[in-house]
């Protein structure tokens, strides 16, 4: 149908505009009766032209809605939107939006209206309202506190649980940023900032922060604040941001709980060894930065062990925090102290310019520890050996730093003690000696490395050899020979000691029952028993299984233990002790003179010999107070009737002299140098039958 053949002759344009239009056009009479439709409502409909100007208005109106807006706006003359629910020809609906409006042509009214499929709209509305009520259901029930940001007014709007979350009244602060940001925690106010500038910004891909909060009782909580930006201007400028906010508080108190414990020794609350390391790699890049020096204090408790053993681990416990208070005290606000574990401490000095500047806090250090340390009422004296190196000079990174200072602690120890000690490249060398040893002594007994070498014992009344000490000899392929004041130790840390102690006993006392034999019965035999075999709980057995297996009298043996056993401080300790002298088998006390030389030990425990260290015997001639002392040691020695034993005679006047003093017996290389077995039998059989006078 044309406009020409319809009620309005009009302009081409016009035609063309009604044609194209994307939205259906019809004219009804006051009836209904369509009198015209355009090509867009033909498609909207489904029918044909000629169809639908055969039809009314109320054809097309699906069935069963209740009341009937086309016959209400009939007859309305001003502009009527309605919306209508329409049946297409194939049965389908769908919701229209009907503009209506009465014209007037030549005196008869007619209605003109316009017609929209609305379904898709109205679907997309449809959604928006159920996730309005979703959010504001959300926004109601939800743990977290939702937060919902108007960037342009920079209001902001709380949901109910943002409130009492933190123990406030609902609504109890303004809805404002600024009103809210009264209550972060100042130190996370520039955390907050930045991370909502950069995320708004689009530099970061999301928005994720914690932060204190400060609660209505004054307490911080920490919260975990998410959110998003829902809404932007046509620009892609942020209009709505909005978010979650958790209350993480108990979370985070776990994890600083667990961060805490991975980082502090819970003893001593000390930087632990993880942390104390982590920081001394940083002070060495710092000192690399600025140009300056870092020293290294090794610290260990000397003998700390003998106090955990003879006074209980509270006892120890409670002297290690003491111990750590008195280091924190020494140090700059700035230094670290760290506990590396048992009673390992390092403090790192950060920051030097010259070496110099550490020796006045070495020196207060080993001061602290020279005053007494009470611990339930019981006074102590506990020091320590200090071990230094300095970063960049001693090593070239941490970790190089941390075991050149440990080996410099060593050294300090071997100098006595309560003492400290820097780190210089020839005790680097000398670890690296302890460590070709403990490897090369892995198997060396299997391998038949070790021997056992005899050095006489003369009976200083009438120089006849009366016995003989077991020194025990280690000739290796790859180290050479090691004399036993190198190796010995390391067995001593390794355990290696034990079997290795073993060995020498079986061998000299089956030797000793060869020359008893071939020489004399009352030839004596001393063996030397370190501090580790004498814990060993198999000794006693041991011994009896030696003795046994031989049949010399438990009278020729003769065991060495030095004053470290008795220091010790092990309970079984006296226990052993009596068990061999108990089995007849004679007591020494070795190296008397050197470390502590207390005479109170010789009363308390069982012994029948005393040997008087070398390096007395060394200084007799020439020092009046050694010789002094040595009169003292015999006569005392003898009264609480011990023989006497002289060590490392070398010269005719150090015999003659103690002999003079009424030493009984010694040994030395005057006499003879620790001998093989078959050397020692060689001489054994020149000296007739033990009858033999050295020729002095
Ligand atoms: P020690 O028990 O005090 O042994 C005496 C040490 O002094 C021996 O050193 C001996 O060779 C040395 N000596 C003896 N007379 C003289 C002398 O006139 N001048 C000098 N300068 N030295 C003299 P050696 O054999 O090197 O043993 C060193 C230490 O190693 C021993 O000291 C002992 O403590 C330990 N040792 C040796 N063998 C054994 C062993 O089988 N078991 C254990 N546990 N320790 C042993
Ligand atoms: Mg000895
Ligand atoms: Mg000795």
């Amino acid at each position: 149908m044309t406009l020409e053949n319809a009620l309005f002759p009009t302009s081409q344009l016009y035609q063309t505009l009604v044609d194209e239009s994307s939205q259906g056009i019809t004219v009804a009479d006051l009836k209904g009766g369509y009198i015209f439709v355009n090509p867009a409502f033909c498609q909207i409909m489904g029918y044909s032209e000629v169809a639908l100007l055969n039809m009314n208005m109320f054809d097309i109106k699906a069935p069963k809605q209740d009341d009937s807006p086309f016959e209400q706006t009939i007859s309305v003359k001003e502009n009527q939107i309605i919306q209508v629910l329409l049946q297409r020809k194939d049965g389908s609906t769908f919701m229209s939006e009907v503009v209506e409006k009465s014209i007037n042509i030549d005196g008869n009214t007619y209605v003109f209206s316009t017609i929209q499929d609305i379904s898709k709209r109205i679907a997309i509305e449809q959604t928006l309202i159920n996730n309005e009520k979703r959010n504001c259901m959300v926004m109601k029930i939800a743990n977290d506190g939702i937060w919902s940001w108007h960037l342009n007014t920079n209001t902001v709007e709380f949901n109910e649980r943002y409130y009492t979350m933190a123990g406030y009244e609902k609504d109890a602060f303004p809805a404002s940023v600024d009103e809210w940001l009264k209550r972060v925690h100042a130190d996370d106010i520039a955390h907050i900032t930045h991370n909502v500038e950069s995320y708004l910004a689009g530099k970061s891909a999301e928005y994720d922060v914690e932060f204190r909060f400060l609660r209505k009782n004054n307490t911080y909580m920490w919260i975990r604040g998410k959110g998003e930006v829902v809404e932007s201007d046509s620009t892609g400028k942020p209009l709505r941001f909005i978010g979650t906010h958790s209350d993480i508080s108990v979370q985070k108190e776990h994890e600083e709980k667990i961060l805490h414990q991975a980082h502090f020794d819970s003893l001593t609350f000390l930087p632990n060894r993880f942390l104390s390391l982590d920081r001394l790699e940083l002070a060495c890049e710092e000192a690399k930065r600025n140009n300056e020096l870092v020293a290294l204090l090794f610290l260990d408790l000397d003998d700390f062990k003998k106090v955990n053993d003879t006074l209980g681990h509270d006892v120890g416990d409670q002297l290690l925090i003491d111990a750590a208070n008195r280091l924190r005290n020494v140090v700059r606000s700035v230094d670290t102290v760290g506990r590396l574990g048992g009673d390992e401490f390092i403090i790192i000095l950060g920051g030097l310019k010259k070496i110099e500047e550490a020796q006045p806090i070495v020196e207060n250090l080993l001061n602290q520890f020279r005053k007494i340390f009470v611990i339930n009422a019981r006074e102590l004296l506990l020091t320590t050996s200090v071990g230094i190196a300095i970063y960049p000079n001693d090593a070239s990174d941490a970790s190089e730093l941390l075991r050149n200072a440990d080996s410099a602690m060593y050294d300090a120890k071997k100098c006595g003690r309560n003492t400290y000690s820097y780190y210089t490249r020839q005790m680097n060398e000398c670890a690296q000696r302890r460590l070709a040893i403990e490897e090369q002594l892995h198997g060396a007994l299997a391998r038949n490395e070790f021997s056992v070498h005899y050095q006489p014992k003369i009976d200083l009344v009438n120089t006849k050899i009366m016995g003989a000490e077991a020194l025990l000899r280690w000739h290796n392929p790859v180290l050479g020979n090691v004399p036993p004041d190198e190796f010995i130790s390391v067995a001593e840390q390794t355990g290696a000691i034990i079997p290795l102690g073993q060995f020498v006993l079986k061998q000299a006392v089956k030797q000793t029952a060869i020359w008893q034999k071939n020489f004399d019965d009352s030839f004596q035999i001393a063996v030397n028993l370190s501090p580790r075999q004498f814990r060993d709980l198999q000794l006693i057995n041991v011994i009896k299984q030696t003795l046994n297996e031989t049949n010399i009298t438990s009278g020729s043996l003769e065991l060495e233990i030095t004053e470290g056993v008795l220091l010790s401080g092990h309970r079984q300790v006296r226990e052993v002790l009596n068990s061999i002298t108990n089995l007849g088998i004679k007591m020494a006390m070795d190296d008397f003179g050197t470390g502590y030389s207390s005479l109170s030990y010789l009363r308390t425990y069982p012994f029948d010999v005393l040997k008087i260290d070398r390096s007395f015997i060394n200084d007799m001639t020439s020092n009046s107070k050694d010789k002094a002392l040595i009169n003292a040691v015999i006569a005392m020695s003898h009264a609480l009737n011990l023989k006497v034993v002289a060590e490392g005679i070398e010269t005719k006047q150090q015999f003659e002299l103690l002999r003079t003093l009424g030493c009984d017996y010694g040994q030395g290389y005057l006499f003879s140098k620790p001998l093989t077995t078959d050397d020692m039998t060689t001489l054994l059989k020149d000296t007739s039958s033990m009858n033999y006078s050295f020729e002095l």
